[in-house]
């Protein structure tokens, strides 16, 4: 059996830093994955793929299985919202433009819509990182706009810069990007801590130790105790009998 993965970045992994990409490629290499960077997958037929190599050369390779990891697209309710509304900054076919308070940009006289998570662009990548933060900010937020109402203040008057004098926009903080590379390895790549919570210098780590790091916080992530005990379940389960391969 062989493992091809198609990479259109002339490196995997393109949001971690070039030491973490070369450990992950050194990685791959030493569990005899073949990579092949800077080639575009332009079709994939029942058989095959159809690949752009960095040349410009065209080449078919057959398949026994295919896994398409390159991403998720717009939901169509996203793209109809977004044909809604006439405002020429709300043209992205990758989801709602919003403002710093995650308001969707162009809306008139309707109060305010807020988007967050994947569907709206504020610079952020959409991650689940990103998402969760951007709710528990929504809520601040509406609460505040709850407050004012009870006061009998119309909530579509409201300018949210006078509602939140103090947090008037959203801010990101980024805590760390882990990824997992197979055979119990994982990279992350984790912020070094600074004042305002924004550094720009990262701890690049790998390895074991990574990837346990990396259960460690999923686990802790998850919403229910219920959840944690399934997903540790599991994780005792594929580490004592191996995966589950057959199809019952
Ligand atoms: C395979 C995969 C792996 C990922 N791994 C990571 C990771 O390791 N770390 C990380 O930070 N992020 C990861 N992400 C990204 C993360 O899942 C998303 O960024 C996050 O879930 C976004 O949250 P959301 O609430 O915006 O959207 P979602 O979680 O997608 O929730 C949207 C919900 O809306 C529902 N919905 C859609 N249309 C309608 C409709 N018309 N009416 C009613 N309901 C509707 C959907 O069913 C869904 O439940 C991963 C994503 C994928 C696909």
């Amino acid at each position: 059996m062989a493992i091809t993965v198609f990479e259109a970045m002339p490196h995997v992994l393109g949001s971690f830093d070039s030491e973490l990409q070369q450990e992950t490629e050194a990685q791959f290499e030493r569990e005899h994955i073949n990579i092949q960077t800077e080639t575009m997958v332009t079709k994939v037929n029942p058989k095959a793929v159809t690949v752009r190599l960095k040349n410009g050369d065209i080449q078919n390779i057959d398949y026994g299985l295919l896994v398409w990891v390159a991403g998720i697209g717009t939901r169509p309710i996203v793209h109809a919202l977004s044909e809604c509304i006439t405002d020429p900054k709300q043209r992205s076919r990758r989801g709602l433009q919003v403002d710093g308070c995650l308001r969707v940009v162009g809306i008139q006289n309707a109060g305010s819509i807020f988007a967050l998570g994947d569907c709206g662009l504020n610079g952020h990548a959409p991650t689940a990182q990103v998402a969760s933060q951007e709710g528990r900010y929504c809520a601040t937020v509406l609460n505040a706009l709850q407050e004012k109402e009870n006061r009998h203040v119309k909530a579509s008057t409201l300018n949210l810069a006078e509602v939140l004098p103090n947090v008037n926009t959203f801010e990101y903080r980024h805590k760390g990007s882990f990824a997992y590379i197979g055979n119990g390895k994982a990279v992350a790549q984790i912020p070094k801590f600074s004042g305002d919570g924004n550094s720009e210098e990262n701890w690049n780590v790998n390895g074991r130790a990574t990837y346990a790091a990396w259960r460690g916080v999923y686990w802790t992530k998850l919403l229910s105790v219920k959840n944690r005990f399934l997903v540790g379940g599991d994780w005792i389960k594929t580490e004592v009998f191996g995966r589950a391969l057959s199809r019952e």
